[in-house]
């Protein structure tokens, strides 16, 4: 964890401090040695929430993008008891998730559940075949607008665990490619909606800046639901059009076999 509390003050991890767990109210310690960045640890027993990760610089560097007091926002199952410290918790309850590490199916949708307003930040360069298998599939994108794109293949691009979440899904290849083709210091997110178009995934391009700034603006959840319910709508439409077409065709087809169009005498049994 990044703070503790001190006097009911949230302290961030230094040599000679005792602080006590926010969430479970046990005592921690500090650890600041040189592997890992520094943070607090309980001094007896495992980590109260089971569905925390050892923190990397790539975690810490994202939390800090956002306010302090937005940042580990312990919440509680009114039911169940159940608590969870959601690496980003805005004042309107959206919850942003920073994954480093592999997680599994059951744990995703968990944590999907758990949250309900969620978004996923994941650390592509985790794996190195991510990145390159990325920008191989990138070569197949279709632009459907500026920076929207409808993959025919996603299980291509992305890993295999994310590509049925059930809310988006950015991804953070620390895309230096993109930054030399467009000459900009800022690199990219590749954000896989949970939505599907004729079964292709919707994947768009947005700043690290972008993203970081509609979180804070609050729009970030509405913008969202906005661009997915378009999508769905789209989808329908598309449906609805080819369903349509293939009535008239088969429609045709049948005027065919029946000779009514050429006003020969019409077929008979
Ligand atoms: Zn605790």
């Amino acid at each position: 964890m990044k703070f503790a509390l001190i006097d009911n003050n949230r302290v961030e991890a230094k040599s000679g401090l005792i602080a006590i767990c926010p969430g479970c109210s046990k005592s921690v310690i500090p650890k600041c040695g040189e592997q890992r960045v520094h943070h607090w640890a309980h001094s007896r027993g495992k980590m109260c929430d089971s569905w925390w990760e050892s923190e990397t610089e790539w975690h810490r560097n994202w939390k800090s993008k956002f306010p302090i007091e937005w940042q580990e926002g312990f919440l509680v199952d009114d039911k169940t008891g159940e608590m969870h410290i959601a690496d980003i918790r805005t004042d309107k309850g959206l919850v942003i998730e920073f994954q480093h590490s592999h997680i599994n199916l059951l744990e995703r949708s968990s944590r999907e559940s758990f949250y309900r307003d969620l978004s996923w930040v994941v650390d592509g360069t985790r794996l190195k075949r991510d990145y390159p298998r990325f920008l191989k599939g990138k070569e197949s994108f279709r632009t459907i607008k500026k920076g929207i794109y409808s993959v025919i293949d996603p299980e291509e691009c992305f890993p295999s665990s994310w590509l049925e979440s059930s809310v988006p899904v950015l991804f953070d290849f620390n895309d230096t490619y993109s930054q030399l083709i467009n000459h900009s210091k800022q690199h990219l997110l590749y954000c896989l909606f949970p939505v599907r178009v004729d079964r292709n995934a919707i994947v768009a391009e947005i700043t690290v800046n972008a993203f970081v700034n509609k979180v804070i603006s609050g729009e970030w959840t509405t913008r969202t639901r906005q661009f997915i319910s378009d999508i769905i709508q789209v989808d329908k439409e598309m449906r609805e059009q080819y369903e349509g077409q293939k009535r008239i065709e088969e429609n045709l087809m049948f005027r065919k076999f029946m000779g009514l169009n050429r006003g020969r005498r019409s077929r008979q049994f």
